[in-house]
């Protein structure tokens, strides 16, 4: 099948290889189609987001590339926003200013009256943490606020894809809910129906499975099928920060996008186009 990704980090923000090592391992790979969404900058001191004196450097370089590759490989240049509604200018206005190709919107700090929730990263720690000091350990509340947050983004700032929509799973391990909850399945479908009512385009993440931090991907495959039977448009994304990471689990997860109902998958050429699976 056409490979594709369009969720990519570099040493501009997190990633451990730079753009062209990226790119050249996408080409090894034989993928067709590459995007580059470093995390967008956020305004406090922080060492995963691209810095705001390093953003005309980015455009720049994804510039040089696109052209220097041409013959080999579709390139683009994008951002994985953080959408955070208490200190974020509108992030679709900000893709509009920095000339992006499209956009990812993705929840990864969840705002309370006590703080920002950091959800993602390596450690279990820190999620633990963050509940018990931003939502002193209510988790259903912390987990609403996560979601609620996700469906604000989706209906104000329409990204192109949403990113990993539940991956305030990833610490959770079964041990604060159980993702069969009633009041979670609740939450859940609330964010499909708004994909569905914005037409985002859902990324399906390989990333936690081949990292070994969660045993099914973004979204899990309860989802996935619910996706499938309300025919959200969806996207496979490796999410790579490392040059051996372009491609993992790519075929394995479009077979199983088949498997769970979904007749399609979605990439990116200049515009959104089908692919059968
Ligand atoms: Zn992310
Ligand atoms: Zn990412």
């Amino acid at each position: 099948m056409l490979k594709f990704s369009f969720h990519s980090h570099s040493t501009y923000c997190d990633g451990k290889n730079t753009l062209e090592e990226m790119v050249l391992s996408a080409i090894d790979k034989n993928i067709k189609y590459f995007g580059f969404s470093a995390h967008s900058p956020v305004p406090f001191e922080n060492d995963f987001g691209l810095q705001e004196n390093e953003i005309s450097n980015y455009l720049n370089e994804t510039k040089q590339l696109k052209s220097k590759y041409k013959d080999k490989i579709k390139l683009f240049t994008s951002m994985e926003f953080d959408y955070i509604p208490i200190i974020s200018q509108s992030i679709r206005e900000k893709a509009k200013e920095y000339e992006l190709d499209y956009f990812i919107g993705s929840v990864h700090l969840v705002a309370s009256e006590n703080g920002l929730w950091f959800t993602d990263g390596s450690k279990q720690e820190t999620y633990d943490n963050g509940l018990m000091k931003c939502f002193n350990g209510d988790i259903r509340k912390a987990v609403g606020a996560f979601y609620n947050q996700t469906i604000e983004m989706i209906e104000n700032e329409k990204p192109d894809i949403v990113g990993h929509f539940d991956k305030v799973k990833m610490h959770n391990k079964d041990r604060y809910f159980k993702e069969d909850e009633t009041w979670y399945k609740d939450l859940i479908m609330q964010t499909i129906e708004a994909m569905k009512e914005n037409n985002s385009i859902c990324e399906i993440n390989t990333r936690g499975v081949y990292k070994g931090r969660s045993n099914d991907y973004f979204p899990q495959t309860s989802w996935i099928k619910e996706l499938a039977n309300k025919k959200v448009r969806v996207t496979i994304s490796t999410d790579c920060h490392k040059k051996e990471e372009v491609d993992l689990l790519f075929e394995e997860c479009s077979q199983h996008l088949k498997a769970c109902g979904h007749k399609e998958v979605w990439y990116f050429d200049g515009n959104w186009k089908p692919i059968s699976l």
